[in-house]
């Protein structure tokens, strides 16, 4: 049944290739005392640092820094993070980077007025914030996780293994502000561009395959899908075309901005599987959902087959025909795997680094959701996890 939803989404965006200077625009609604954030050093070798340092000094800000904010951000860097964030007395969060720089201010953001350790209260127990949350305005170099415009925050902990994201409730954890220029994405290496563009797929995937029910998101779905396959075709081959750039980044937005999820259920599990694999092996996150994300099609496809055939008819143009449902939407996946070799993704979690004495471990630290066309057990999960292995 459709269901009963609310709908609101804060985040003012500035897109285009002259976006940065929008800054100008936002600092002055916050106080003196910023937090720039941002991860390894691609910023600083692609002078977007440089670019955001004047601005602050133009803006009079007194600027604090948390660098090396790792792809997969841990536990104990967010700690560290909101130390710096309380010394400073943060009135605004700058993130510079990716989803990973994004999500990492988002956690600290909800974390510095709380007394409570923040990987206990919003990871094990998955409570809302209770204190008042800084503000934070994201500058994003790598598209992909559509964090710009949500209010996810997926965090590791390198100790127990475990990889959890937690979706706020509360809109006011989304960014304030989020700044898309797609010419940053131009610097991205390869196989960070293309995890990047199975992430916005596999966000979609995870929206459009669950329920029964007819709903407008899966009209949006199927458009968005084929603008992400068709542009993530001309960037492949091109990747400084600027419009093929500018729509992955905008449709990235659009897959995970909570705008698909509304009035349907979703199923998440190639996220959750996904995540688990990343815990583990610390890999790329679009890559460990390339890896598994064939294995898990094909295991639920029986149970959803009507939305799998209508996956492989408007996304891909298979010809039912003279097909029966099961061959038409398998058909429907085997365009997917075509188009994902093509891309040259990684397609089996062996080349992320799992080894089979991991699975029974990455299947306990898979948390599983019940929205999808089957719930998984756990002798499916490892099942599916051994399909991944090859
Ligand atoms: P990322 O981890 O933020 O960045 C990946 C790598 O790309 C980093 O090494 C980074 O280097 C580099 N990079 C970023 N921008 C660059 C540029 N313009 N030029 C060159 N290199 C650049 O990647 P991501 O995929 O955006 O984020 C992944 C994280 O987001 C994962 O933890 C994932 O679980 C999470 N996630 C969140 C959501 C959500 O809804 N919030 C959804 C899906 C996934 P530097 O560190 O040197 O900058
Ligand atoms: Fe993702």
């Amino acid at each position: 049944m459709f269901g009963n939803f609310s709908y609101c989404n804060p985040t003012k965006l500035y897109f285009g290739d002259d976006a940065l200077k929008y800054l100008n625009v936002e600092l002055p609604k916050y106080g003196k005392n910023v937090v720039l954030i941002y991860g390894g050093g691609s910023i600083k070798k692609n002078g977007i640092y440089d670019d955001v340092v004047k601005i602050l000094a133009d803006n009079g800000k007194d600027v604090a820094e948390i660098s090396g904010v790792m792809p997969n951000p841990t536990v104990d860097k967010l700690r560290e993070g909101v130390e710096i964030a309380r010394q400073h007395k943060a009135d605004l969060l700058l993130a510079v980077g990716g989803g990973s720089v994004c999500d990492y201010a988002k956690a600290v953001s909800v974390s510095v007025n709380c007394d409570e350790d923040p990987w206990e209260k919003y990871y094990i127990r998955f409570e809302e914030p209770a204190c008042e949350i800084v503000p934070v305005g994201c500058v994003l170099t790598m598209v992909g996780t559509g964090s710009e415009m949500n209010a996810g925050a997926v965090i590791t902990n390198p100790h127990t293994h475990q990889k959890i994201g937690h979706v706020f409730a509360d809109e006011k954890i989304m960014p304030k502000f989020s700044i898309l220029n797609p010419q940053y994405t131009m610097a991205l290496p390869h196989y960070q561009m293309v995890a990047g563009i199975y992430d916005i797929f596999n966000h979609i995937c995870e929206q459009y395959f669950s329920g029964e029910d007819n709903n407008v998101s899966d009209y949006l779905s199927e458009g968005l899908m084929r603008s992400v396959i068709e542009a993530s075709r001309i960037a492949n081959q091109n990747p400084q075309d600027y419009e093929a750039r500018s729509n992955l980044m905008w449709a990235a937005t659009w897959a995970l901005n909570t705008l698909l999820s509304r009035g349907k259920s979703t199923d998440w599990m190639v996220h959750m599987i996904g995540q688990s694999v990343g815990a583990y092996t610390d890999a790329t996150h679009g890559m460990t959902l390339a890896a598994v994300s064939l294995p898990y099609y094909r295991h639920i496809l029986p149970y959803g087959l009507e939305k799998f055939k209508r996956f492989a008819v408007n996304v891909w143009g298979v010809d039912p025909a003279g097909k029966t449902d099961e061959q038409a939407a398998l058909e429907g996946l085997t365009a997917l795997e075509g188009w994902m070799r093509e891309l040259g993704l990684v397609m089996n979690i062996s080349d992320l680094g799992a080894t089979e004495d991991m699975i029974e471990g990455i299947a306990d630290g898979t948390i599983i959701l019940t929205g999808g066309y089957k719930v998984p057990n756990r002798e499916e999960i490892i099942q599916i996890l051994k399909e991944s292995l090859k």
